[in-house]
């Protein structure tokens, strides 16, 4: 196919990197980058990348990754509770300025051919181009504009965050939690560069108002930060951010919006990165999303006949991982909105809860990757020396560990259908969608009275998840015995949801082949 011009609306790292990439499949091509700002002043501190993400970015484009990489700055992972500590050694993360991956993202589109224009806002309507990247971010003026043809959906979460830097290093990424008279917050924090921090807090919404910061995030000016919010979290974490301050660019209190859209192209127009869809920050891969649908653009049009058919396949081949992470980043949003109910576990036991919250990460992996860390967590689970726990097959440990509940103990957490269909067990058919809806919230706010409550329905994964997540609120909300039944194919979860205090008990199911 060839195409002679190509715009692309927004200047973020989707923007460029698909820029760059388009550019180097059409040398042919004219490809000009439109971008409302100006270079060097971008909302944000700094962009954490995993190492799937720099895998991905290595394979598509190796020398704009050398680049990257050179730039970014390299941490491990702790978590923080009550001057506890739980450390995932990991020397593949890095995180990187913002600012910083957008000039490495510019200095590369630019040696490929691309034309940069700065402080130009655009309107879709008024671009003429063979083909058309809308990739104007979470408030996507295109999305809204054709809002007919991508039918978005936006869902805006129950808890506020705040993104805010600071001017020195942490010695690892940090998760930490602080209550204060008026409530908790929780930050997320990074080091990007030898003397910078991210420093994200969330907290909820009765938190929120408790601390007067629903009037000063109205009295802040849109373009100030709110400086006695950052004034405040700052004696709060004064721990954590060892004196120093906190820095603010535009920062203000805001709920985290999950952009999803029935249809990602109309005409030779076609969304990517935040504009097509968003995922919760506490997974980290709004931008490696936004690059990976540059790499999935640039090849849909290299390889496809015509600009309908390559539309197509571009949305065809990134929905599906989209979708998973936009699950898997949901999950993760609803625990972290639920944080401060799990404080009272051991920093370790916490920290392997963290790590398998979303589904994304099993307990065996965690085991193998991060040997120390597994023992404790999983000896505070189990109320023994580290000592007794074992280097491998960890799920099988887990599943074989007593549990004395209500002054009965079981000599295992694997149980029968006989306690199933106990005169005192109530068996509850979850059949909700989600854990954390009105279906659940009402379960949870008056669940049966019995000894034990039985949590059963479909043998899907998913449906299995949400089981867990539930059965970890009624496990706060009563005192029965909380049994979450489950396929045998699934038993890393169970063993998760186990080791994670989000069932008492499990019921192992093996499905009979059709
Ligand atoms: C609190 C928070 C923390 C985050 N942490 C991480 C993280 O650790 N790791 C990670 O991968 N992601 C993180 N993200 C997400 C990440 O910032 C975004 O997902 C990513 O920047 C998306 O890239 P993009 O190119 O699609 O859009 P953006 O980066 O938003 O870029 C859009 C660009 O379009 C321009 N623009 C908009 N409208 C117009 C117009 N009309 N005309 C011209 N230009 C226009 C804007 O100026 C902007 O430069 C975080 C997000 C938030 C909110």
């Amino acid at each position: 196919m060839r195409l002679a011009s190509i715009a692309v609306l927004g200047g973020g790292p989707g923007g460029l990197y698909a820029a760059r990439l388009l550019k180097l499949g059409h040398p042919d091509a004219q490809v000009d980058v439109y971008d409302r700002g100006v270079p060097d002043k971008t909302f944000g501190f700094g962009v954490g990348l995993a190492t799937r993400t720099q895998r991905n970015l290595q394979d598509a484009d190796p020398v704009s990754f050398q680049a990257i990489a050179d730039a970014a700055y390299p941490h491990e992972m702790s978590m923080q509770v009550d001057g506890h500590v739980a450390q995932l050694p990991d020397g593949n993360l890095l995180a990187i300025a913002r600012t910083t991956l957008l000039a490495v993202l510019q200095a590369s589109a630019e040696q490929a051919g691309v034309r940069l224009h700065f402080d130009v806002g655009c309107d879709v309507r008024a671009i003429e181009a063979d083909l058309i990247v809308a990739a104007d971010g979470a408030g996507s003026g295109t999305r809204e504009t054709f809002a007919a043809d991508f039918r978005p959906e936006i869902e805006t979460g129950a808890g506020l965050y705040l993104w805010c830097g600071t001017k020195f290093a942490l010695p690892t990424a940090l998760f930490t939690p602080v209550t204060t008279e008026h409530g908790t917050f929780v930050a997320h924090a990074y080091p990007y560069a030898p003397h910078r921090s991210t420093f994200l807090v969330e907290t909820d919404k009765t938190t929120w108002r408790n601390a007067g910061f629903d009037v000063t995030t109205e009295r802040a000016r849109p373009t100030d930060s709110d400086q006695a919010s950052l004034r405040y979290l700052e004696r709060a974490f004064a721990g954590a951010l060892d004196g120093h301050r906190l820095l603010g660019n535009r920062t203000r209190w805001q709920r985290f919006r999950t952009v999803k859209c029935g249809s990602w192209h109309r005409g030779n127009v076609v969304l990517l990165g935040d504009a097509a869809h968003t995922a919760h920050y506490s997974i980290g891969s709004g931008t490696k999303l936004a690059m990976g649908d540059a790499i999935a653009l640039d090849i849909a049009v290299r390889e496809a006949a015509d600009l309908d058919g390559a539309l197509a396949d571009y949305e065809a081949r990134r929905r599906p991982a989209v979708a998973h992470l936009q699950e898997v980043a949901h999950r993760s949003e609803m625990w972290w909105e639920s944080f401060p109910a799990r404080m009272h576990l051991p920093v370790a036991q916490l920290m392997l809860a963290y790590l398998t919250r979303a589904g994304k990460v099993d307990i065996g992996r965690v085991a193998r990757n991060a040997p120390a860390l597994a023992r404790r967590g999983l000896a505070d689970y189990a109320a023994v020396e580290e000592s007794a726990v074992p280097e491998a097959d960890v799920t099988d440990w887990i599943l074989r560990q007593p549990l004395t509940h209500a002054g009965v103990t079981h000599s295992r957490r694997t149980v029968h259908d006989d306690l199933r269909y106990a005169a005192t067990t109530a068996i509850l058919n979850v059949d909700f969608e989600s854990p954390w809806g009105s279906a659940a919230d009402a379960l949870v706010g008056a669940p049966p009275d019995t000894d034990t409550l039985w949590l059963t329905g479909s043998r899907d994964r998913a449906a299995l998840l949400v089981r867990l997540d539930l059965a970890e609120r009624l496990r706060r909300a009563t005192r029965s015995l909380i049994v979450v039944d489950g396929s045998q194919r699934d038993i890393g979860d169970l063993a998760a949801g186990l080791a994670s205090a989000r069932t008492h008990l499990v019921a192992v199911t093996r499905e009979v082949p059709v």
